[in-house]
């Protein structure tokens, strides 16, 4: 087993006993220990992936992983090969206020951001892929998403350097990627995905461990 999978599995004992957000609701949702050169980043998981036990395990990941299968990788391929954080990994709850779920608040998103620094020391990612506007922002400056969806940009930070290609939240309540320019701009950031070494890279990593499993039948 390679140090950054023995690294990335202790990683992961410690953030599932995370207790730090006494307004979360547990559990921590984690995603396969995997090692990766991708970093797909959410926001925080629904009501339901407490149940599924996985991140993007409900309606809003059966869109992202179409996005994803056009790309050549299906959903249990996806989750075997990018490794799938979020900006806060506990369920927020219900928005007091009206629709959706609560948006995590400024501590919250600081105090679970120390786990995503650990993933990007022990994985050493090349791309990191950001969904939905909470996520993007943690990342670049964003006002409306057409001004970063679609592009592809460098985080040269200092405790990470990496390209970020920005998506949209796959959610059933947005309308953003069935209208224009959303739609078209959601085309042009997969495009730049699938062009991607890293992208390349997991590809050919699937299609080997693929053709090894079928060997060894
Ligand atoms: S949201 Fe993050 S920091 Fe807060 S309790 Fe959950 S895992 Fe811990």
């Amino acid at each position: 087993m390679s140090t950054k999978l023995v690294n990335i599995k202790k990683h992961q004992k410690e953030l599932s006993a995370c207790r730090r957000c006494s307004d979360m609701i547990q559990p921590v949702i984690t995603c396969a220990e995997i090692v990766s050169p991708i970093m797909l980043v959410g926001q925080a998981p629904g009501i339901h992936e407490g149940r599924v036990g996985k991140p993007f395990g409900w309606t809003a990941g059966k869109t992202l992983f179409k996005w994803f299968s056009a790309l050549g990788l299906d959903e249990e391929e996806f989750r075997q090969s990018v490794y799938m954080a979020a900006v806060c990994r506990c369920f927020p709850g219900k928005n007091p206020k009206g629709s959706g779920d609560r948006l995590p608040n400024r501590e919250e998103i600081i105090n679970c951001k120390y786990w995503l620094e650990q993933e990007y020391k022990i994985l050493q990612p090349k791309l990191i892929i950001p969904v939905g506007k909470l996520a993007i922002a943690q990342y670049l400056s964003v006002n409306k998403l057409a001004d970063v969806v679609g592009q592809q940009f460098v985080i040269d930070s200092p405790e990470l350097q990496i390209d970020c290609i920005p998506l949209p939240h796959p959610s059933g309540l947005s309308t953003w990627f069935h209208t224009q320019p959303g739609k078209t701009l959601l085309g042009d950031a997969l495009q730049l995905i699938a062009a991607h070494p890293a992208w390349k890279e997991v590809c050919r990593s699937r299609e080997k461990y693929i053709k090894k499993s079928g060997d060894a039948r």
